[in-house]
């Protein structure tokens, strides 16, 4: 098994995990851009967003409502924070296990790409 997430999954590797069910885990970036920054990651290796069918698009909403839970338990819900899902060559994607970034903890930049 290659994929990086899938071993974190699995517990090949270590990783920071801060939360964990049926369908999702989360931990944190090994390379953080921000004070908090965090992976919320669906355990079935989906590749990405623009593979994802029908069927498979309310993973989204599930990383998304954790993304939120995640940010109020680092204290960061007030301030503000930005979630990101990279997809593909062109968007920047370089682990090809469909994530989403969660940035925070200090002013990010206006820039969108
Ligand atoms: P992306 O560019 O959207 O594919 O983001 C992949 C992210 O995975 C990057 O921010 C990396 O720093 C992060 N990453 C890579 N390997 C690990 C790892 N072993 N543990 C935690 N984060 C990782």
């Amino acid at each position: 098994m290659s994929c990086i997430f899938c071993q974190i999954i699995s517990g090949e590797i270590p990783g920071e995990i801060l939360h964990q069910d049926d369908e999702v885990i989360a931990f944190r970036d090994i390379n953080p851009r921000a004070p908090i920054h965090i992976l919320i990651v669906p355990r079935k290796h989906l590749a990405a967003l623009s593979d994802l069918t029908e069927e498979e698009l309310p993973i989204l909403g599930k990383m998304a409502g954790i993304a939120k839970k995640l940010a109020e338990g680092e204290g960061i819900s007030e301030r503000g924070y930005r979630i990101v899902v990279n997809c593909g060559p062109e968007g920047g994607q370089l682990v090809p296990h469909l994530h989403m970034h969660l940035l925070g903890g200090r002013q990010l930049s206006d820039e969108m790409g």
